[in-house]
């Protein structure tokens, strides 16, 4: 058992990766006790974020272990703190990246916590109390009331989990640069947990859609199941070619180092390219498309958790939900190796609640 803070005094089961080998086991650890301002969370799901992968296997140099992974997580609020009144017993709520922001400075009063300089994640993070924070492979959070959304209710809870971190991590570009115009052409590089998700959002609010991929195999589907409305094999130069200075936009989710040169030049002039991958390398920035094409290339994280009820909200609105595997708590070291493979359409999620021999 983990060592904990004096008022961790509640033991919840979860599953932990212990060293980068890319193994998770169970993990049973303490969580605080519900403060006056927490909710506690029965954890029903847990999508499997990309980014999960990079902390179990330290790519990025930073993973403190045990690390207990998940910040997609759905489920329903059993405890709330005295100071809680915007959530109640049987509510049915989100908690995505966020478990701590500085509250006072100027990006938390305006909204942007998750560029506030003290930020906190849901995992790998160190809470105000000192502790090591520990996601949502695990059968009960505490979450801090200001860091947690509602869902709405015709969204099933598995089919939204992604969206906590995947949905509001496109969602973001996508209000900052005002991409979602009925007619605009949206690219999005990378068909994986993210890019499905920003298709779905492109196509309720009328854009045009192309998918920038580097697997063949997934056209058909992008098209008829995810209604894409174009499709570029990136490893072909000759339709790279095909769709030089096409798109308004271009999203880029790809989770690997790749050249951004050739997908730049898909830009129209002045067009942008918002990258929300975290490759664990620097990745190729050629001056040249940039300045032949006046095009902009930008970066952001998340998105706060205003915009992300915003998100979830619109997605209750559009009917939006995720493509998701649903997998039990022994499948998850297959279903890692399975992501990291690039072999999921388009996410695993965790049935957390589920009974399972691991
Ligand atoms: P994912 O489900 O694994 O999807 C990534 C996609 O990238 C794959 O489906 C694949 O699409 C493409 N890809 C993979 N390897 C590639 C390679 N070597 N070259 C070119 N394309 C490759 O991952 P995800 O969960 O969507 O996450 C994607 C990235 O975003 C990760 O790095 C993650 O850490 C990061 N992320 C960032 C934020 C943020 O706030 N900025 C939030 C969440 C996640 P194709 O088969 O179509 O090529
Ligand atoms: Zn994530």
């Amino acid at each position: 058992m983990a060592e904990t803070t004096p008022n961790h005094t509640q033991c919840v089961s979860g599953w932990a990766a212990r060293d980068s080998s890319g193994e998770v086991t169970p993990f049973v650890f303490m969580r605080r006790e519900n403060g006056a301002d927490d909710v506690t969370i029965k954890v029903l799901y847990c999508g499997m974020c990309h980014t999960d992968l990079h902390y179990i296997r330290n790519d990025w140099g930073i993973t403190i272990y045990p690390v207990v992974p998940g910040h997609e997580i759905t489920g329903i609020i059993t405890k709330v703190g005295g100071n809680v009144s915007n959530f109640k017993v049987g509510d049915r709520v989100g908690v995505g990246c966020l478990a701590a922001s500085c509250l006072k400075c100027d990006l938390c009063k305006n909204s942007e916590e998750n560029y506030c300089e003290q930020l906190q994640f849901t995992y790998n993070g160190i809470f105000w109390d000192g502790s090591i924070t520990y996601g949502g492979y695990s059968k009960m959070l505490v979450a801090d009331k200001r860091y947690v959304v509602h869902v709405p209710e015709n969204l099933p809870l598995d089919k939204a989990a992604p969206l906590l971190c995947a949905g509001i991590t496109v969602f973001g570009p996508m209000k900052q640069h005002n991409m979602l115009q009925a007619g605009k052409k949206l690219g999005v590089v990378g068909l994986g947990g993210l890019g499905h998700i920003a298709i779905k959002f492109a196509k309720a609010f009328g854009l045009h859609m192309t998918v920038i991929s580097t697997s063949p195999s997934k056209e058909k589907e992008a098209k008829e199941r995810l209604g894409a409305d174009n499709f570029i094999v990136s490893t072909d130069p000759k339709q790279m070619k095909a769709n030089v200075r096409s798109l308004d936009y271009i999203i880029d989710t790809v989770s690997a180092v790749h050249s951004l040169g050739p997908i730049l030049e898909l830009l129209k002039i002045k067009g942008t390219l918002a990258i929300v991958g975290a490759p664990d390398k620097p990745m190729e920035l050629p001056s040249f498309p940039l300045i032949f094409g006046k095009r902009t290339v930008s970066g952001s994280i998340i998105g706060s958790i205003k915009e992300t009820q915003e998100m979830l909200d619109l997605c209750g609105k559009y009917n939006i939900t995720c493509e998701i595997e649903l997998v039990t708590p022994d499948y998850i070291n297959k279903a890692l190796d399975r992501l990291a493979k690039n072999d999921v359409r388009y996410r695993f999620v965790l049935d957390v609640a589920s009974e399972s021999k691991l």
